[in-house]
C-alpha cells in the first residue's frame, strides 16, 4: 500500500436510529431476526458472511432471501469505519488513520512478523487516565468506541491485507492502541467473545490481549467474564515513581494491582501476566530499579516486555540507550523473569506504541478522582 494513500472522505459514525449489528453475540443477533420474523440459523449465517468471508454488503449475502438483504440494509447498520488515511512503514507496519465520526479519528496498526500478524486496535477516541509519557493521553479523551467500532476495525484490516497478494493475515489481536480498554469495559469484553468465538474470528484466547494501566476493579470483573490474556502497564517499580507515570496509581497502587494480576493467572489458567515497561532514559532505567522490579514479579506467572520509549513531539523524555535497556533485562534473567525487548515498529510513521495520537477534539476533561470519570470507566 503507499505511504498516505487517502481512500475515502471521513464518513459519520453510526447511523442514527439503526441497529449496529458489526460485534454482536449471536444469541442477540437471533433476536434481531426474530423481529424481522426471522429463524434464528440466519443469525449463523450472518456471522458466516462478517466474519468468514469479511462480507458486509447485504447485497451480497446470496444465501439470504432478496427481501431479507433490502430489511438488513434499510434496518440495520453494518458500516466499516471509513479510512481516512493509510500509511505504511518501511518494516511492512500498516496504520490505517479511521473517521470516527464527529470530525475524531482513531488509529489502529497491523505488524507483521515472522509467522504472525497482530493487530493493535483502538478502544476510545483519546484516553482520560494521562500517563505522562504517551501521546494518546495528551490528546484526552472524547468517548468510548462501541463494539462494531472495535470489531469493525478487526474486519477492516483483515480485508484490507487480504488485497494485497502476499501480505501476512491478523492472528493476533492486542488492545493496544488508543484508549484503556478496561475503561470501555463492556464494548471491549463483548469484542473479546467475537474475535474467540467459533462462528467470529476463531482466534484462541491467548492470541487476545487487553493491556491496561491498572483499572484493579475491571481486572476483576474481566477475570469473570472473559479469559483472554492480560497485559498491565507496570513501568516502574516503585509507588513514587509510578504515581507520576501512571496517575491511575494513586488509586490502586503496585500492591492492589499486582494482587488482582496473580488472581486474573490463577483464575484464568493464563500462561502469565505480561508486564509492560517503557524505558524512560534516567527515569526509570537503573538496574537498582530493575532489581527491585524482579523483587516484585521473581517467582510469580509474569513475563516482562520493555519497550523502548517512542518519543512524540514536546515530550520530556528520552528513549534508555540499548546498553541501558540490556543491563535492565540481564538483571530481571538472572532472578529467572522472562523479559523480552519489543523491537521498535513503525516509527517512521507514528505508529509505534504511544505514539497513537488520532485526532480528538471535544474533549471531556476529566479530572482524576472526579465522579464523571467513574461514570465513565463504568464503560
Ligand atoms: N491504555 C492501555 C493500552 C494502550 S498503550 C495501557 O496503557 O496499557 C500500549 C502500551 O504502550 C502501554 O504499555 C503503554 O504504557 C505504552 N506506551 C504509551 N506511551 C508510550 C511511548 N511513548 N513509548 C513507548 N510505550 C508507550
Ligand atoms: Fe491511556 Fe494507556 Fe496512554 Fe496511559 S498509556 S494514557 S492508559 S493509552
Amino acid at each position: 500500500m503507499p505511504a498516505d494513500m487517502s481512500v475515502a472522505p471521513p464518513a459519520a459514525g453510526a447511523s442514527p436510529g439503526r441497529l449496529a449489528l458489526l460485534g454482536l453475540p449471536k444469541a442477540d443477533l437471533e433476536g434481531v431476526f426474530a423481529g424481522l420474523g426471522e429463524k434464528p440459523y440466519r443469525a449463523r449465517q450472518l456471522m458466516r458472511w462478517l466474519y468468514g468471508r469479511l462480507v458486509t454488503d447485504p447485497a451480497q449475502m446470496t444465501d439470504m432471501s432478496q427481501a431479507l438483504r433490502e430489511q438488513l440494509a434499510a434496518r440495520c447498520d453494518l458500516a466499516l469505519p471509513s479510512i481516512d488515511a493509510c500509511q505504511e512503514a518501511a518494516d511492512g507496519t500498516v496504520k490505517w488513520r479511521l473517521a470516527a465520526g464527529d470530525g475524531q479519528l482513531i488509529e489502529t496498526v497491523f505488524i507483521p512478523e515472522e509467522g504472525r500478524g497482530t493487530l493493535c486496535v483502538s478502544s476510545q477516541v483519546g484516553c482520560a487516565l494521562d500517563c505522562s509519557f504517551c501521546a494518546t493521553g495528551r490528546q484526552g479523551f472524547n468517548r468510548n468506541l462501541g463494539a462494531a467500532e472495535i470489531i469493525g476495525q478487526v474486519v477492516l484490516a483483515s480485508r484490507e491485507l487480504g488485497l494485497v497478494a502476499g501480505r501476512s493475515r491478523v492472528t493476533n489481536v492486542v488492545f493496544m492502541g488508543m484508549g484503556e480498554p478496561l475503561a470501555n469495559f463492556r464494548a471491549v469484553v463483548q469484542a473479546c467473545r467475537v474475535l474467540v468465538d467459533d462462528l467470529g474470528f476463531q482466534l484462541s484466547r491467548r492470541r487476545v490481549t487487553v493491556s491496561t494501566s491498572g483499572l484493579v476493579p475491571q481486572i476483576r470483573r474481566l477475570q469473570a467474564e472473559t479469559n483472554v490474556a492480560l497485559a498491565v502497564s507496570l513501568h516502574a517499580p516503585d509507588d513514587e515513581l509510578r504515581n507520576e507515570l501512571v496517575p491511575i496509581n494513586r488509586r490502586h497502587p503496585i500492591a492492589e494491582l499486582l494482587e488482582a494480576c496473580w488472581e486474573y493467572a490463577e483464575a484464568t489458567s493464563a500462561v502469565g501476566i505480561t508486564f509492560e515497561y517503557t524505558m524512560l532514559a534516567g527515569v526509570n532505567d537503573s538496574e537498582a530499579q530493575a532489581r527491585r522490579l524482579a523483587g516484585l514479579l521473581a517467582n510469580r506467572p509474569a513475563k516482562v516486555n520493555l519497550i523502548p520509549f517512542n518519543p512524540f513531539p514536546g515530550t520530556r523524555y528520552r528513549r534508555s540507550s540499548p546498553e541501558a535497556i540490556n543491563r535492565f533485562r540481564q538483571v530481571l534473567l538472572d532472578r529467572g523473569i522472562m523479559t523480552i525487548t519489543r523491537r521498535t515498529r513503525g516509527d517512521d510513521i507514528a505508529a509505534a506504541c504511544g505514539q497513537l495520537a488520532g485526532q480528538v477534539t471535544n474533549r471531556v476533561r476529566v479530572p482524576l478522582g472526579s465522579r464523571q470519570v467513574d461514570v465513565t470507566w463504568a464503560g
